[in-house]
Formats: structure tokens, C-alpha cells, sequence
């Protein structure tokens, strides 16, 4: 399957989350990935999500980048010069002259051609162009913006567009190649001429070869081609699929499992480094993330006891005296003075116990760092009328573990895309997820430690790459 990338950046992440879990149900291995086109020989900056499911539990291993991107020059540069305007003045069956591939890219675009046409090219046309964005097209290159047009020449605020007219790099690779290119066309100035690209230009930046024809109106085919998925790029992951179907190697845990076990490894353990994740109420959460988090295990061991009993935010108000005590003892002071803003806060919210609003509201105002408030909201034992609406949290500790687990490194560190696809991996979807989520971050924080990690005693120890790979996995 293949979307945009937003579909598991939300929050939650819900569809992408609920879609593998499915799947799972129905006896596929689930992979997910946020690729970039380029990296597969497709000349355009296009991040995708995929997600391939294969039956019968199959690993799945993701093709090889390609060692360097193919550029604009090498995609297009091949095709003859035209005018705007939708009509092909040079020959009215609607081709034009071809006269030879020059790179090894436009020979692969051109290598099923039909022989009697091997002298053609079709669809090479595009929109008229203006007589005033004429000039200002042969004023701009491929660092000019619109508002750095004469001002008689800009038919738009320059202001809020700021892009308006784009003029494409022919060492580069293309930009995203979109369904409404139709309408967006000044997005898509050729590197050299003085006009918008044409429906064969878009097609090969799609990677779609020569012998391929759309249907309809020339707006018509450049929704088809800006809707598609590359074909190269759908060529390396088939290639991939085969592969493993080949290979048939099975794949590792399921998401489903690997959540059951981080679940059931939580529930089972005593003693843990942050004690206010287990058990307690989202205020607890609160405090304990913001005044003992820093603090070492002895410390949190010796003054959880105490903080434990402020269960609600009335109840530290009515300690003040002995949270500035603590607080003076651990060098906590601006920590303990948060405490008593945010309480106050959530005590006027709040009629009792502290509610999901109530720590959104907060997190809005800039009271409470989103971090704690995400893990409130996923670690406090308050009632959740609907447990799958829990926040993805992808911190430092939590990639760390994410990112060994799967052996990617790099990949996994971007907490803003793939990190967050690692995360999801382990976590699964549904009721054993929110304790699994919470074990990540204690294992990240005490066991999986930037140096040194204690594999031995970690629970994801039998499947984790890091572990196997450094040898670290005991009976
Ligand atoms: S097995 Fe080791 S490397 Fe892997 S997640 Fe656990 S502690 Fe980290």
C-alpha cells in the first residue's frame, strides 16, 4: 500500500496502527517505511509511506538504494524543444520528432517503443503560455522566487505566494510531481524553456516509460500521472517482494506479540527506575516526571514514598510546605514552583482527578511540556474510555530502544517519520499497547542505556539486531 507520509504522523496514528494490526490477524508480516522516490532511481524528491504485508509471516527485507539520484538532466533533456500551448503545431497525428536517447535513463524510458515509432514523441505537450509570464520566466532560474520578480510581472502576492513560479534544476531532481500539476504548472518551469513542463516531461520524472499513453485531456493525464506511484519505485519493492517469497524466510515477532511481551514483561516487574509509571494517577505521572525524573535511582527510591501521596493536584497544594522541602533537598526549585503554577491551574479546570482536557489545555497554554502531558495521558492509571486514543510518544530513550531493535540507526533516529513507524512496530495496536509503550520508555531510560546496554535482562533481548548482531542474547 502506498500513501503520503502524513498518514503516520498523526498523533495517534490510528489508521496506520489498526491497518497492520488487521493484517496481522489475517496471517501477513507487516512492514512500513516512509521512502524517498530518489532513492530508487526516480529523478523527484517524493516521500511515500509503503506498507508491505506479505502472507504466510514472510520477512520482508527493503531494496538498496540506488548509489546516486538520477537528475532532471538525465530524465528529460532527451525531449525536444516546444512551445506552450496544448495543440503540436509539428505534426497533427499528435507526435512530435524524436531524435535519440542520450543517457542510459531516457534508453530504459525508450526500450519498449514500438520500432515504427521509434522517430516519435507523444503527449510532449503543455499549457499556453502568457505573454507577461513569458518575460518573467526568461528573467528567473532555478534560485529565483516570485518575489524577486518586478513587481509589474507578479499577479499574485508575493507575499503569501512565495513560490509561486518555480523554475525547475536540471542537476537536481525534480520537486514533487502532484495530481493538480494541471493547475499548478508554474511550480513546474522547465530548466531551460520558457514554459510549464509538458505531459511526456512529467511522465518520465514519474519514471513512466515512453511507450506508455494516458487517457483523455492533457489535464486528465497529469492527474493520472501525479496520482500514481513511480513505476521504478514500484519495480524496486515488487522486486523485493519476490525476493523474500523466494527467500521465504520467516519473519520475526509480530507487533501483536512483541506487544504482549513488553505487556506482560511491565506487568511483571517490581521494581522499576520511575515507579510513577506504574500504577499511579496521571498527576503523579506529573510530579514524578517533573521533580524526580533527573534525580538518580536512589534518590527517586527514597522520595517517591513521599511524593506518591499527592495523588491530585489539591493534594500538593496542600503540601506546598513539603514539595519545597523536597525540592530545596534535590536542587528542584524552579521544578516544585511549576508544580504549584500547573496544580493551580488544573485545581480551576478540574473538579476532582485531573482530566485529558484539562492536561491538553495545560500542554496549549505552555504550562506542561507536551512530553509529560503525552505520558500522563498514556501512563496515568485514570480511566480511558477508549484505550486506542493514546498518544505515539517517540522520545530520545524510546528511539534508542526502537532504533536497536531494528538495527537502523540512522533511519530510526527521525523521530518525525520512520522513528515514529518504529515505535508503532513494537507497540502494536489496541489493549496491550499502552503497557508495552510505557515498558519502552523504562527500558530506554534504565536497561537499553547509550552505552553498555544490559541486553541480558531486557525483555526484546531474543529479537532484538542489536543484540544478535553484537552478540548479545543469552539463553
Ligand atoms: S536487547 Fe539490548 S539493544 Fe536491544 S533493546 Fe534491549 S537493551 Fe536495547
Amino acid at each position: 500500500m502506498e500513501n503520503v507520509p502524513d498518514m503516520a504522523l498523526d498523533r495517534e496514528m490510528f489508521i496506520l496502527r489498526s491497518m497492520a494490526l488487521d493484517l496481522e490477524h489475517l496471517g501477513y508480516s507487516v512492514s512500513t517505511r516512509i521512502v524517498q522516490t530518489s532513492d530508487y532511481g526516480v529523478p523527484q524528491h517524493r516521500q511515500r509511506l509503503i506498507l508491505v504485508a506479505l502472507r504466510h509471516n514472510l520477512e520482508f527485507v527493503w531494496p538498496e538504494p540506488v548509489e546516486r539520484p538520477v537528475t532532471l538532466r538525465q530524465a528529460i533533456s532527451d525531449l525536444p524543444s516546444v512551445q506552450g500551448g496544448w495543440h503540436i503545431a509539428e505534426n497533427r497525428a499528435g507526435f512530435q520528432t524524436y531524435s535519440g536517447a542520450i543517457d542510459p535513463f531516457q534508453r530504459e524510458m525508450r526500450a519498449r517503443v514500438p520500432r515504427t515509432h521509434a522517430g516519435r514523441i507523444y503527449d510532449h505537450v503543455t499549457r499556453p503560455v502568457r505573454e507577461d509570464d513569458l518575460v518573467a520566466f526568461d528573467l528567473m532560474d532555478n534560485t529565483t522566487r516570485y518575489s524577486d520578480l518586478p513587481a509589474e510581472l507578479r499577479r499574485y502576492r508575493s507575499d503569501i505566494f512565495d513560490d509561486k513560479y518555480k523554475r525547475l534544476d536540471y542537476d537536481s531532481v525534480s520537486r514533487t510531481i502532484t495530481a493538480h500539476i494541471a493547475k499548478d504548472g508554474y511550480w513546474y518551469i522547465h530548466p531551460e524553456q520558457n514554459r510549464t513542463i509538458t505531459v511526456r516531461e512529467a511522465a518520465r520524472i514519474q519514471t513512466f516509460p515512453d511507450h506508455f499513453r494516458f487517457a483523455g485531456t492533457p489535464t486528465a493525464a497529469f492527474k493520472q500521472i501525479g496520482n500514481a506511484v513511480p513505476p521504478r519505485l514500484g519495480e524496486a519493492i515488487g522486486g523485493a517482494v519476490a525476493a523474500a517469497i523466494r527467500s521465504s524466510h520467516p519473519a520475526g515477532l509480530s507487533r501483536e506479540d512483541t506487544a504482549a511481551l513488553l505487556d506482560a514483561w511491565w506487568r511483571t516487574t517490581v521494581r522499576v527506575s520511575m515507579p510513577w509509571l506504574k500504577g499511579a494517577t496521571r498527576w503523579q505521572v506529573v510530579v514524578g516526571e517533573l521533580l524526580l525524573e533527573r534525580s538518580s535511582q536512589l534518590v527517586r527510591e527514597a522520595l517517591w514514598p513521599v511524593v506518591r501521596d499527592w495523588r491530585e493536584p489539591a493534594d500538593t497544594l496542600s503540601a506546598k510546605d513539603a514539595l519545597i522541602l523536597v525540592a530545596n533537598w534535590i536542587n528542584r526549585q524552579s521544578a516544585a514552583e511549576q508544580l504549584i503554577r500547573i496544580a493551580e491551574s488544573l485545581i480551576l479546570a478540574d473538579a476532582e482527578s485531573v482530566s485529558l482536557v484539562a492536561l491538553d489545555q495545560a500542554v496549549l497554554d505552555g504550562a506542561l511540556p507536551s512530553g509529560v502531558g503525552d505520558l500522563a495521558t498514556l501512563a496515568g492509571d485514570s480511566a480511558i474510555t477508549d484505550d486506542d486514543e493514546l498518544p505515539v510518544i517517540v522520545n530520545q530513550a524510546i528511539l534508542r530502544v526502537a532504533s536497536r531493535y531494528a538495527n537502523d540507526l540512522s533511519r530510526a533516529k527521525n523521530k518525525n517519520s520512520d522513528g515514529r513507524l518504529a515505535v508503532a512496530r513494537l507497540i502494536g495496536f489496541g489493549r496491550p499497547s499502552r503497557n508495552a509503550h510505557v515498558a519502552l520508555l523504562e527500558i530506554g531510560r534504565s536497561i537499553c542505556s547509550t552505552k553498555d546496554p544490559e541486553c541480558s535482562v531486557c525483555p526484546l533481548v531474543r529479537t532484538c539486531a542489536y543484540a544478535a548482531l553484537h552478540s548479545l542474547a543469552t539463553d
